[in-house]
């Protein structure tokens, strides 16, 4: 198993970029915010169980994410297991799991790279962003419009603001990650190999400078 983990705030791009490079380096996106969201709209007891946290803006409990990245890796077979892991680890138990996963099968980290931007980007491209209500398509009113207002392109579907986009939400996420997930960066660090992208740049030139990064961690 081969996984490219992307670390970075809400609001840094991590799930726009990793749509944009998954493809292009022949990896899985697995992105477990959206995991997530699936499970809460097809009511699952996954599902049921997480709403509350999401709502707040907290992190769902670590054994269920464990269990979803588990089932999500799994799911896969074995030669065509090669992630770019979007949104986990986000706790040092999480980390701790991966560490171990990897190593019962034989796994590596090819790259681990985390999209950098200051807070008030951030907080700008949260209040911005709009989802499609059918195929979860990402979009921005200003930066990444659709080309017909409130409409998606690849679908038709309405576009609306994620429920945990609003202000105070999104305050408390920014909170959670500096709280919980930001020491991961350290992690990564101390095991080598960690690099930092500027992600308040165009997203094209993100995305080529991500695609080098992952196919010089691969080779
Ligand atoms: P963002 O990175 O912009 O906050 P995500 O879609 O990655 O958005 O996550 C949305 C929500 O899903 C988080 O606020 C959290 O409640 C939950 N979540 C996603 N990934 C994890 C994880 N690895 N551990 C715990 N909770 C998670
Ligand atoms: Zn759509």
């Amino acid at each position: 198993m081969d996984v490219v983990i992307l670390l970075g705030a809400p609001g840094s791009g991590k799930g726009t970029v990793c749509t944009r490079v998954a493809e292009a380096v022949g990896y899985r996106h697995l992105s477990t915010g959206d995991r997530l969201r699936e499970a809460v709209k097809a009511g699952t007891a996954v599902g049921r169980e997480a709403r509350p946290y999401i709502e707040r803006g907290d992190l769902v409990p670590d054994e269920v994410m464990i269990r979803i990245v588990a089932e999500a890796m799994t799911s896969e077979a074995p030669e065509l297991r090669r992630f770019i892991l979007d949104g986990f680890p986000r706790t040092d138990a999480q980390a701790l799991l991966l560490q171990q996963r990897l190593r019962d099968e034989g796994g590596r980290i090819c790259a681990v790279i985390l999209l950098e931007a200051p807070r008030d980007v951030l907080i700008e491209r949260l209040a911005g962003r709009r989802v499609c209500r059918d195929c979860g398509a990402t979009y921005h009113v200003v930066n990444i419009p659709p080309k017909h207002e409130g409409q998606c392109d690849a679908c038709g579907g309405e576009l609306v603001q994620r429920p945990d986009d609003n202000e105070a939400t999104v305050r408390n996420r920014l909170e959670v990650y500096e709280r919980q997930t930001a020491s991961l960066i350290e992690f990564y660090e101390r095991a080598g190999g960690l690099r930092r992208v500027d992600s308040a740049r165009p997203l094209d030139v993100m995305v080529s400078e991500i695609r080098d990064l992952i196919v010089a961690g691969v080779s």
